[in-house]
């Protein structure tokens, strides 16, 4: 299982430079093994095109290197405050993707104003407050601004995304970033109008209901 997970994990990580998300060694993804509740997260200072399933650091919720032979990710206490704080969650993604982190620098929200992220998200993507990059109160700061949701952005920072896997934190992180873009070039021409919250709420539960391949067949027409 842990093996499957490392393997997840590894290609998650791969996924943040394919998706223009991350330069250098910056941002990382983590993921949670339900059965064990081991963590396995990116090693620290690592470029993406060097990883690789071996160099992956698994770590517990104390922060105790169980196997790897790399230090873990900086962010790992990032990672390990909000598994524990948050029991739905067993995978994070963490980027300073350029469109989504501008809004950061201003500790501005995304506003809910397109359907493809309200859909995934059921909100708008709320800026928590300043936080010491690299600190435990990163963590802290996303929980509070997340209020049990699957993503925030950390003003001064970047995006944490949360989901029951480290596949779904990252496929969170890549629409995220595609909404900030087109949200920004929509702000540049005026303003632009905030979906309404019922709206949103309605298209939220629809998708989570029809998503996929798993769940009812019949599409409502
Ligand atoms: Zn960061």
């Amino acid at each position: 299982m842990l093996e499957r997970l490392k393997l997840e994990v590894l290609e998650q990580n791969l996924e943040l430079p394919e998706n223009r998300l991350v330069v250098g060694s910056g941002g990382n993804v983590s993921g949670r093994d339900r059965e064990t509740g081991l963590v396995v997260i990116k090693p620290s200072g690592v470029k993406f095109s060097r990883l690789s399933k071996e160099s992956l650091v698994v770590v517990d919720l104390d922060g105790n290197v169980i196997e790897g032979v790399m230090k873990p990710s900086v962010d790992t206490g990032i990672h390990l405050y909000i598994y524990k704080q948050r029991d739905d969650v067993s995978g994070i993604t963490h980027t300073h993707s350029p469109y989504a982190t501008s809004f950061a620098a201003r500790g501005e929200n995304i506003p809910a104003v397109l359907t493809p992220i309200t859909h995934m998200l059921g909100r708008d993507i709320p800026c928590s407050r300043y936080a010491t990059a690299g600190e435990v109160d990163t963590g802290r700061a996303v929980i509070e601004a997340a209020a049990g949701g699957k993503a925030a952005l950390v003003k001064a920072h970047g995006v944490f995304t949360m989901g029951s896997s480290a596949t779904e934190a990252t496929n969170i992180a890549i629409y995220l970033e595609e909404a900030a873009k087109t949200t920004h070039l929509a702000l540049l021409r005026g303003p632009v109008e905030e979906l309404p919250k019922e709206e949103v709420e309605r298209c939220y539960q629809w998708f989570c209901e029809n998503y996929g391949q798993s769940g009812r067949k019949k599409v409502d027409v």
